[in-house]
């Protein structure tokens, strides 16, 4: 067992339930889904401008076609890995109260993680620009590829958007000062594959540290906060909280026995 292992199962063992987790793009590499900013990155292949909401308002059509061929489909592909399950298991076990999320991809709830905020929107549905009308994406999805043409709100007939937060968009409220409330009284935050490059949801972590929370970094890159934190874990998601996991759980039921 590796010692940093060892001292992040420490780290949550003391802090007695309250530790919050944030996490990023970096936790569902190992589920095959591109970061943004890792080596095998999307932004190696395409424009960040893609996913601006200048550029989706000038061309819905081309935007919409990029959308399902680089977020969609693969998303839509990709299953839980052992990170993501591992984080679950830390919730249930009443070690963890919660995740914060940057990621759209749906796949912690789906390793059954309860209690999620995310602060980016979800990869699977739409919304509209004019009304307030969300809906579920896979039954636009056809019409769409057919058409190439982005698609039409049932209310208004308006255009409608992936219900994901382009970049130039401001964040969902509640899913902000949720976020914020639960950070700012944790007293452990875990940081799990994130570069910490996207504001405003970069300032949760550093808010977090500002009121009193110790801060436990595992990403396989440096990140601006390192710096700050009790410890830096410079590994894969995969290859550490499963193990955490698997040690903390195993623990608890053993000292319940
Ligand atoms: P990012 O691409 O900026 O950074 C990801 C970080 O994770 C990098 O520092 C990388 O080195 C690290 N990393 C990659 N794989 C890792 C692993 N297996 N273990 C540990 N670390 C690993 O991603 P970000 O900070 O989340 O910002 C990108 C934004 O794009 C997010 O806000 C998110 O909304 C969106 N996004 C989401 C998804 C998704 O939902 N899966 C994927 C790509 C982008
Ligand atoms: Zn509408």
């Amino acid at each position: 067992m590796s010692s940093e292992i060892v001292k992040v199962a420490e780290l949550i063992a003391s802090s007695r339930g309250n530790v919050v987790l944030f996490t990023g793009a970096g936790i569902s590499t190992e589920s095959g889904i591109p970061d943004f900013r890792g080596p095998k990155g999307l932004w190696k292949r395409i424009s960040p401008e893609i996913f601006s909401i200048e550029f989706f308002q000038e061309d819905p059509d081309f935007s919409w076609k990029k959308y399902l061929e680089e977020v969609y489909v693969p998303i839509s592909r990709a299953s839980p890995n052992s990170a993501h399950y591992a984080v679950a298991k830390l919730e249930a076990g009443g070690l963890v109260k919660g995740v914060i999320t940057q990621n759209i991809d749906r796949l912690h709830q789906k390793a059954g993680s309860r209690n999620v905020i995310e602060l980016h929107g979800r990869f699977d549905e739409v919304q509209c620009l004019r009304c307030s009308f969300r809906g579920d994406l896979k039954k636009f999805v056809e019409e769409v590829k057919k058409s190439e043409k982005a698609p039409r709100c049932p209310r208004c007939s308006s255009i409608l958007k992936p219900a994901v937060v382009y970049f130039g968009e401001p964040l969902p409220e509640k899913e902000l000062l949720d976020a914020l409330s639960m950070a700012r009284s944790s007293s452990l935050l875990i940081i799990i594959g994130t570069s910490l490059a996207v504001y405003p949801a970069a300032l949760i972590p550093q808010e977090a540290i500002r009121t009193g929370a110790k801060a436990v970094v595992i990403n396989d890159s440096p990140t601006p906060i390192d710096g700050k934190a009790e410890l830096v874990v410079r590994r894969k998601a995969g290859e550490i909280l499963p193990e955490v996991a698997k040690m903390l759980v195993v623990e608890k039921n053993e000292e319940t026995a």
